[in-house]
């Protein structure tokens, strides 16, 4: 049977997961929107697309509203680094919050499904382990973080009062680290910062021991578990936890990289920033019973490919971001 074009709006469409996002349903023959303010980001993700009779560009910032007739919003306009994110707090939060408004207006307009890309980061410094949905986290509401993580959730809160008042069609995803080609170079992200650092024969800074953890997932396999989602049954409105539960601790990371780029680096250990979580790892039991969802990419292999895409680039056409004073 022949495939419905869909008219898809993706916010952050030129961001890292967003780009990668915007190839698939450019690929899959869908009218796509990319929306983007480009603060962290750069055409560049999307040059390819331009020329695309299915792909539009549109500069704009999701905290102002914007109407458009769509079929499907992924809403991804948001800073996803602490680096990024911590740059300029206000307005991170008033993305995340007036950005839900905008979308969940938007899709209540337009009848249109939308899906919000949430973060792990909404169960905060975790005391249950691995991290079930049905765990309700623990944030600082006061820390540096906390722009980012009690923004998502406040957004959480509104796609399910949209879904449960105004019967708006929601997908809510909970994304793990993820990582690959695309990643600005100057994130301040882990798999980011020690690649370009190796790349470079950089000393690899790792913040604290090194010994806390994260679980990292390549960026096809997330953003197939996304499109899943979108796609999935109407009563399975998430939140689901879409992540790689394969965990590693940080010097892993560090000593895998040192080792795939041949790089002499040496470690260089930091202080570790506040409220920096010592543990992470997503059980995905539900994506894989409700999405028929796991990812498929070793760190091995997914990092070779980060790699190749890292000496493809010119590192001096990417700004390190503007110093926060
Ligand atoms: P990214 O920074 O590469 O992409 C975010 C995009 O949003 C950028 O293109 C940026 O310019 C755009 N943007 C930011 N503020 C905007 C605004 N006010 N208006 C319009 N556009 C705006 O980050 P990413 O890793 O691609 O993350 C995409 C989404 O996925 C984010 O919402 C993030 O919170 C979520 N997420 C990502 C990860 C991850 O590991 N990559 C983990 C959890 C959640
Ligand atoms: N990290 C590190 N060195 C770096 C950048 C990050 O040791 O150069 C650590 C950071 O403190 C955190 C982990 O790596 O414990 C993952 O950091 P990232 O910023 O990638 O993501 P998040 O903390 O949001 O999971």
């Amino acid at each position: 049977m022949a495939q419905t074009i869909k008219r898809v709006l993706v916010t952050g469409g030129a961001g890292f997961l967003g780009s990668h996002l915007c190839d698939r349903l450019v690929a899959a023959g869908h009218d796509v929107i990319c929306l983007d303010n480009f603060f962290t980001s750069q055409k560049s993700n999307v040059a390819h697309l331009l020329q695309k009779p299915n792909f539009e560009l549109i500069r704009h910032d999701i905290t102002h509203d914007i109407w458009l007739e769509v079929d499907e919003i992924y809403n991804l306009a948001c800073p996803a680094a602490p680096g990024h994110y911590q740059y300029n707090p206000i307005k991170t939060m008033k993305t995340s919050v007036l950005g839900a408004i905008h979308v969940l207006g938007m899709a209540k307009r337009c009848r249109a499904k939308v899906l919000q890309a949430s973060t792990s980061e909404v169960y905060g410094d975790p005391e249950v382990h691995p991290q079930p949905e049905s765990y309700r986290g623990n944030v600082n509401p006061i820390g540096t973080r906390a722009c980012y993580d009690e923004g998502k959730r406040a957004a959480e809160t509104l796609f399910f009062d949209y879904w449960r008042h105004n019967r708006v069609n929601i997908r809510v995803i909970r994304i793990f680290n993820t990582y690959g080609p695309r990643m600005h170079p100057y994130d301040g992200r882990v798999v980011s910062n020690f690649i370009r650092q190796a790349i470079q024969g950089a000393p690899i800074t790792i913040f604290g021991q090194g010994n806390h953890t994260r679980s990292f997932c390549y960026v096809d396999d997330l953003i197939d578990g996304m499109i899943r989602m979108m796609n999935g049954p109407d009563d399975f409105v998430g939140p689901v936890n879409i992540g790689n539960p394969h965990e590693f601790t940080i010097k892993q990371l560090a000593e895998m990289i040192i080792e795939l780029t041949g790089s002499p680096s040496k470690i260089d250990f930091r202080p570790l920033p506040s409220d920096d979580p010592t543990q992470r790892q997503p059980d995905i039991t539900l994506a894989r019973q409700k999405l028929g969802w796991e990812p498929r990419t070793a760190l091995r292999e997914g990092l070779l490919k980060t790699i190749e895409y890292f000496r493809s680039i010119k590192l001096e056409h990417f700004r390190a971001p503007t110093p926060n004073f």
